[in-house]
Order: C-alpha cells, then structure tokens, then sequence
C-alpha cells in the first residue's frame, strides 16, 4: 500500500503517520524528518537545507526530488506513507514518475487550530517523538516519555516562521491537490478540536481505507 497524508503544518501529518506504522506495518517517510536529522548530523545535504528550515521557506524542488527518488529506492516494495512530500506541483509530477499512490489522505484542520497546535509542540531531539504542552502531554515535566530526552521545541516553531509556512502551504501546495484530483483517490479527514484524540483519527482513516477496498 502506497500512501500519502497531506495537509496544512501542524495538522498531524507525523503523529497520524507514526501511529499508522503500528496499525497498518506502512513506513513512515517525512521530508521534513530527513531534513531535520541532515541538520542535526550537520551533513552536506544539512548544510544545503538549513537556511530554508529555518526560515520556513521550501527546500528547492531539485534537492528534495534526489532524496525522495533514493529513499523509495531504498524502500522498495514495502508499504509505505509519505509525509511532506510532495510540496508542489513539480514535486507531484516527479513523484508520479517514481511510483503510483493507491490514496491521499487530505487532514482539514482550521487555521486558528493550526496556530495553537505549533505554538504548543515540543519535539525529542533524540527520537523524534512529539508532544503537544496542551494535549499530548508528556508525563514528566518536558522529558520525553520514550527515552527520557529534554523537550524542544522547533526552530521553525516560533510565530514569525508559523505565518510563513502557512504561507507556502497556500500558495505552493495546496493547489497540488487539484492536481491529484481523479487520479488518485482523495480521502478526507476533518478535526476541528484542539486536543482531538490522534488515535480517533487514525481509526476513521483506516475506515476509510477500508472502504477504499485497500485493507482488509
Ligand atoms: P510541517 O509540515 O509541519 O511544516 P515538515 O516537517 O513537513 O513540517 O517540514 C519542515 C520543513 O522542511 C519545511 O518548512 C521545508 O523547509 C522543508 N521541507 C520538508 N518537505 C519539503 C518538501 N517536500 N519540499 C520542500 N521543502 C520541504
Ligand atoms: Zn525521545
């Protein structure tokens, strides 16, 4: 099963992608991650990213193309569910070119909600767990639960950056789903509470791949 979960920042792309790699054995596979860990190890695809992480801008198309191309490679027929890619038009030409999506899962979240739901989340940086200060609180203080790791939060987390990725997201990607609109099916799931339950969403989306006739 080839999956892609598309949506807004701060929707729940990571969280609802890491839960379904429990439920439904599909890798997750985040651009954003890659991208985060290159900076961290300060790699030379890290050197290359980091400005444009930082200020919330898109890593150019080209880059991002090579990395996506290498990992599928690497992935080969396993399932898998692909998480801020692609991120525009270019991006979702490309990956049609590399492989075929069985379904789109498109996460409908309002701006206000976005906005609160950034502001209050808190990464690992060891494992890239992520919390939320509000409703997916850690149990001790801002240590994470798996591995113990002070919390952090992102660089491109804090106000001035949130505003310019949202930004991006309206202009550059959001019109790819037009693009994807009769060629692959488009599943769509709403949350419009602060503190919805991950786990109730991710039930509704495996309904709904159900339905689509693509699990058992
Ligand atoms: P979010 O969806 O919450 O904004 P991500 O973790 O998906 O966060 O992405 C973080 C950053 O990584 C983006 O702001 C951008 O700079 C870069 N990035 C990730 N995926 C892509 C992509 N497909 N194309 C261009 N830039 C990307
Ligand atoms: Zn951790």
């Amino acid at each position: 099963m080839k999956l892609l979960i598309f949506g807004p920042p701060g929707s729940g792309k990571g969280t609802y992608a890491n839960l379904m790699r429990k439920k439904l054995n599909v890798i997750p596979l985040s651009t954003g991650d890659i991208f985060r860990e290159a900076v961290k190890n300060k790699t030379e695809l890290g050197e290359k990213v980091a400005e444009f992480l930082r200020k919330g801008e898109l890593v150019p198309d080209d880059l991002v193309i090579e990395v996506v191309k290498s990992e599928l490679e690497k992935i080969g027929d396993s399932s898998f569910i692909l998480d801020g890619y692609p991120r525009t038009v270019r991006q979702a030409e490309a990956l049609e070119d590399m492989t075929a999506i069985d379904a789109i899962i498109q996460l409908i979240v309002p701006n206000k909600i976005i906005i609160e739901r950034l502001s209050n989340r808190r990464i690992c940086p060891k494992c890239g767990a992520i919390y939320n200060l509000k409703t997916l609180k850690p149990k001790c203080d801002e240590k994470c639960d798996r591995c113990g790791t002070h919390l952090i939060q992102r660089e491109d987390d804090k106000p001035e950056v949130i505003q310019n990725r949202l930004e991006r997201y309206r202009e550059q990607t959001r019109p790819i789903l037009k693009y994807f609109k009769g060629k692959v099916p488009i599943i769509k799931v709403a949350s419009r509470k602060v503190d919805q339950d991950p786990k109730v969403v991710v039930d509704r989306i495996i309904q709904k791949l159900r339905d689509l006739g693509l699990i058992g």
